[in-house]
């Protein structure tokens, strides 16, 4: 559940001191995806590379660590949080563990985080590495697919280090966003995030 409070109470940024925002990279169009794509288009991170008040730091953890294209992977017994306690591995596919190289691809993802002094990360929902809300638990193409609330390894790492996270699909969180960036945006009030879609409550019983 994104902090909506945080988003409300950060800072008006402005060109010469804007909002400093870590995105997935796949979320503004880099083809880093598993499969060599973008892994879709996304109307909602797109808009943000069109202000000029929000200064956008791309990063693709997997990539860093695995190289595009690579396998698809997904966390086993638990969420990004339990695979940095040690108690979830991620695994490809075809079985191979990369749960060492995906905390290294998570503390490069912090380390660009503190140096660029990252005021929000925007990151790409149901991955393994970018998920913040909704992540698969288990291997995403087993017949009955499970998903889970949760994040994924990155986004825990950087939520465990105080850095606040929101995904594409918060379109609420990021109305609020938008109207820091352009103070002129009207915010539209009928934009709900994911936590509050039918599919979610319905899957989770909430
Ligand atoms: S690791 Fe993150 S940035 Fe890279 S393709 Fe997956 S969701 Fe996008």
């Amino acid at each position: 559940m994104t902090d909506r409070n945080y988003l409300k109470q950060m800072r008006v940024p402005t060109v010469d001191s804007p909002l400093r925002v870590l995105l997935s990279a796949c979320l503004a169009g880099v083809t880093c995806g598993y499969d060599g794509t973008a892994n879709g288009t996304y109307p909602s991170a797109l808009k943000l590379l069109t202000f000029d008040t929000l200064k956008i730091v791309k990063f693709c953890p997997e990539e860093f660590s695995f190289g595009s294209p690579r396998e698809m992977c997904d966390i086993h017994g638990g969420d990004g949080y339990d695979v940095l306690r040690g108690k979830a591995k991620v695994l490809t596919e075809t079985g191979a563990d990369w749960t060492e190289g995906m905390i290294v691809a998570s503390l490069k993802m912090l380390e660009i985080a503190i140096k660029e002094d990252i005021e929000l990360a925007v990151l790409m929902d149901v991955s393994a590495a970018c998920g913040s809300q909704v992540v698969y638990s288990g291997n995403r193409f087993d017949t009955n697919k499970v998903y889970q609330i949760g994040a994924g390894v990155c986004a825990a790492q950087l939520m465990n280090h105080g850095f606040k996270v929101i995904s594409q699909r918060d379109f609420a969180s990021l109305e609020l966003l938008y109207s820091k960036a352009d103070p002129m945006h009207l915010i539209d009030e009928k934009a709900i995030d994911h936590h509050q879609i039918s599919w979610y409550k319905e899957y989770f019983g909430e």
